[in-house]
């Protein structure tokens, strides 16, 4: 399997895939899982390619999930290979999406492949979800697969995203969970004046002072026994005309929220408004909401996962909700249970960028067993 793996890894690193280009790497993929019988779909939305392919029938459908798209590979001089060309050198395969995910899904392609050769007639349903837009604006991607397999009623019950989970060695983490990114654009309006006349004007940053206070020292909750607690941070705040005789006339706030599955967005908008209200502030607020936090709790497939790694490397995974957002909020979203595995993440979005090739075969195994622990038992 390993040889396979590594073979498929080299074959998409050498597409160069920045997004939301695939450059081809998705017909490649096609190609394989038509000769299985894989029933395959396109949904293409604008530049973005879109890929769901399926084998079997029913429930449980048990996707693989992941993304063909790189990140820019930054000066190339940097680097010690070309970053488009899949170099192995002692063992690591080097190239911009090594990690990042074109050796996991190489792993999860010829894990569902070697699957479905040996159990044709399996239960349930193998699906792969495969986007060409992670890593940038993410807009035309998983997000609007997922609704379009919602409108039709269409359901994911397990989902494998093949992130670069891992940290120090292959295997010691696993992400069930994420928090949620919520951010507020804050313009508090006061009177512009000259500062030598204050009784004329209205200093909005003076009083915004005792909110700005409050909402930094608030404590959302405590976090529980998968998350830590939600935090608040100020990005950015912005006032001033440049002349020191002027009084501004608004006070510009950009505040981010980290927020766990103790709070939702729309508790933290009312506690905020609530918090302006008190205050007697004159504001407006626009909200972006870049995604709600989910939880997959210890149950089936964290254990057919937790017990299949345990197999192949023997060490017991850690189970994390933290770094940034991934697709699997999105997929989430329809109720199925969403874990994240991978190969180790050290290098992803650096020069020489690169994924030892004893792990990706580990990891295909792993994808592989979890398979045989879902389906089979
Ligand atoms: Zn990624």
């Amino acid at each position: 399997m390993k040889e396979k793996i590594v073979q498929l890894a080299q074959e998409l690193i050498r597409y160069p895939s920045i997004s939301p280009n695939d450059e081809g790497c998705q017909k490649l993929i096609t190609e394989r899982l038509e000769k299985l019988e894989f029933e395959i779909e396109w949904l293409p939305f604008n530049e973005t390619l879109n890929l769901w392919a399926k084998h079997g029938v029913g429930e449980p459908v048990i996707a693989f999930a992941g993304h063909t798209d790189v990140v820019p590979v930054g000066d190339e001089h940097q680097w010690n290979y070309p970053p488009f060309s899949a170099e192995i050198v002692d063992d690591m395969i080097y190239g911009r999406g090594a990690a990042d995910m074109k050796g996991s899904l190489a792993a999860m392609i010829v894990a569902a492949e070697e699957y479905v050769k040996a159990n044709p007639n399996h239960a349930g349903t193998i699906a792969l979800l495969i986007t060409s837009d992670e890593e940038a604006a993410a807009k035309d991607g998983t997000v609007r697969v997922v609704e379009t397999l919602m409108e039709r009623g269409e359901k994911i019950t397990y989902c494998m995203v093949g992130e670069p989970s891992s940290s120090q060695t292959l295997g010691d983490v696993v992400k069930n969970g994420r928090r949620g990114s919520i951010t507020g654009n804050l313009y508090i309006q006061g009177v512009q004046g000259h500062v030598a006349y204050p009784h004329l004007a209205e200093n909005p940053i003076h009083k915004a002072m005792p909110f700005l206070q409050e909402l930094t020292t608030y404590q959302w909750d405590n976090g529980n026994a998968f998350f830590p607690p939600t935090s608040l941070q100020i990005a950015n705040i912005h006032a001033g005309t440049g002349s020191n005789n002027v009084i501004p006339g608004e006070l510009y706030v950009q505040f981010n929220l980290r927020y766990c599955t103790e709070v939702t967005d729309d508790i933290i908008k009312q506690k905020v408004t609530q918090m302006l209200e008190k205050h007697g502030l004159k504001h407006s607020i626009e909200w972006n909401l870049s995604g709600k936090p989910f939880l997959t709790k210890p149950g089936k497939l964290v254990n057919a996962l937790v017990d299949s790694i345990q197999g192949i490397t023997g060490i017991t995974p850690k189970l994390e909700t933290g770094g940034g957002t991934s697709d699997g909020r999105f997929i989430a979203l329809m109720g199925a249970e969403v874990v994240e595995f991978g190969p180790l993440n050290a290098t992803i979005h650096k020069v020489n960028e690169c994924v030892s090739v004893e792990d990706l075969g580990k990891c295909g195994q792993i994808y592989h067993q979890m398979l045989v622990n879902l389906l089979d038992k």
